[in-house]
């Protein structure tokens, strides 16, 4: 003990010099889950959709569900009335799980214990809940669970439950399985995807379905200035991420005469997940998209298609440690990227500056939480000492022809203020608790008013704030955030704390 140093302050002016950089918008900010020092970043590879390209969700969702529900009832013969059912776009977030043999949608906790859970719109009682799914933890590869866990796959669970509101809300029974309801909609929407027919619409407005950020191009100019190559990552094919691209990154500054100028790699059709699992070879584009053949090499100013990581590394000599990959897909963009080549991740969360901006506005209300949550913690403590004081006094008190005269009349005595004592506590942590309840209540359903806070349940994380947790090195609302800082910037997390560490 005696070896350690003795504990200096730093003077105010270098905790002044020290303090990180960071946007002033707090709602702008890079959120650290391990270290990451962008002086060793090499490479920095990027994600299209949702990632350098962010879809206004609201018209990006009325799109789907339109050709979902045209597709459902051109190719699978379902009523017309399917149009009539009252879809909520608030209603289905990020996160949650569809069960398919049930119909019901739930939200986990990071432990895959299932907490708030709907049919249709309607809440799903506890004891229902219980029966359903207590016990093991959720299976998420099991075919009866879907995840919602990217912004493209909203869509197919807000027709779920408004088309089972549409019909049992109505008394009437829903003509088909919850399964095949589903697995309807979830085909009607892969194709819409793939066939092109969503595509066209988005690529003839683009600016109706995506949103140009002006300090994008400067985000990426940055990043080359300081030494770093760029590539492109994308899972949309070569005429899709020609359209868009072109839109966000064309003449948006003189010295970039197109967006391709910016990245010394083009990879699309890339099949994530598979592009970090399987070995698919490179096919080179021409200018119309057409392949030429298998690439040997992965040059600067032309466009490959497919691929897989291993040849990407030794075509472009990356080390995967010095790569920086930024996605908005925590499974296809973070998860896979990082346990197969080592990558360094960043994930692009959308609904964070929604979130973070909620956090701010509400600041005083989530502080009266924790104050509550301490207090009820030191009331459980007090509760204890009382019940074990009372204990032990009472043992001296009911022993039959036990103590008698004065020495008794002290023991009496301090088991009435111990009992008094006791009760004053649980009153007090009753009023604590139902008080920490209401506040939470009215909390989340400022959030969300039918799933609370996107990264949290109950008092755990929420089941997709644990995988950002664990698998995002940082995260942030937007790729033009970085920004904000130095490309040579340290970003240091904070330090884990586990439960016994806490409170010395
Ligand atoms: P990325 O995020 O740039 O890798 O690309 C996402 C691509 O996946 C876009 O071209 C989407 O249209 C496409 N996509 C999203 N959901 C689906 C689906 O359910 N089926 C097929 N393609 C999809
Ligand atoms: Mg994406």
């Amino acid at each position: 003990m005696s070896d350690l140093p003795k504990f200096q302050p730093l003077p105010p002016d270098l905790n002044e010099i020290y303090a990180p950089s960071a946007p002033r918008d707090p709602t702008r900010q890079i959120f650290v889950n391990r270290d990451l020092n962008l002086a060793h970043i090499e490479t920095v590879g990027f994600d299209m959709d949702y990632t350098l390209a962010p879809y206004h969700q609201h018209a990006m969702d009325a799109l789907s569900i339109e050709m979902t529900v045209r597709k459902l009832i051109e190719n699978k013969g379902y009523p017309e009335e399917i149009r009539e059912a009252k879809l909520d776009h608030a209603f289905i977030i990020r996160g949650l799980a569809v069960d398919k043999e049930t119909g019901n949608i739930f939200k986990m906790d990071s432990h895959r214990q299932v907490g708030r859970c709907y049919h249709g719109y309607q809440p799903v009682a506890v004891e229902r809940r219980r029966e359903l799914y207590s016990g093991a933890p959720i299976r998420l590869s099991s075919k009866r669970f879907a995840w919602i866990d990217t912004l493209f796959s909203l869509p197919e669970a807000t027709l779920l439950a408004g088309v089972i509101e549409h019909f049992e809300g109505a008394g009437r029974p829903l003509p088909w399985s919850y399964t095949q309801l589903f697995d309807d909609v979830r085909e009607s929407i892969d194709e819409a995807h793939r066939d092109n027919s969503l595509k066209a619409v988005i690529t003839a407005d683009i600016k109706k379905f995506i949103s140009r950020d002006p300090d994008l191009p400067a985000t990426l100019h940055k990043l080359r200035s300081a030494g770093k190559r760029l590539f492109l990552l994308t899972n949309s094919e070569w005429s899709y991420t020609d359209a868009v691209m072109k839109d966000l990154l064309d003449g948006a500054l003189p010295f970039y005469k197109s967006w391709r100028n910016y990245f010394d790699i083009i990879l699309v059709s890339g099949r994530k997940p598979q592009f970090f699992t399987e070995n698919a070879p490179f096919l080179e584009l021409d200018a119309n998209g057409g392949p030429v053949g298998e690439a040997l090499s992965l040059e600067r100013g032309k466009v490959y298609q497919g691929g897989n990581v291993r040849d990407l590394q030794r075509l472009a000599g990356l080390a995967g440690e010095t790569v920086l990959y930024v996605g908005d897909h925590i499974y296809g963009d973070i998860v896979r990227s990082k346990k197969h080549s080592g990558w360094r991740t960043a994930l692009i969360v959308q609904e964070m500056e929604d979130t973070l901006r909620l956090t701010q506005e509400h600041r005083g209300e989530l502080h009266r939480v924790d104050a509550l949550e301490e207090m009820v913690l030191r009331l459980d403590h007090d509760i204890n000492y009382h019940l074990t004081l009372l204990k032990s006094l009472s043992r001296w008190t009911d022993i039959p022809g036990g103590l008698t005269g004065p020495e008794s009349r002290v023991i009496e005595a301090a088991r009435d203020r111990a009992k008094a004592e006791l009760d004053v506590k649980r009153d007090l942590s009753r009023r604590t608790l139902a008080e920490l309840e209401t506040m939470e209540a009215a909390i989340d359903r400022v959030f969300n008013p039918y799933w609370g806070r996107l990264f949290r349940e109950g008092n755990e994380r929420s089941l997709i704030g644990g995988q950002v947790g664990d698998y995002a090195d940082v995260y942030t609302s937007r790729v033009s955030n970085f920004l904000s800082y130095s490309p040579v910037q340290y970003f240091r997390s904070p330090r884990e704390v586990m439960p016994h560490e806490r409170g010395y």
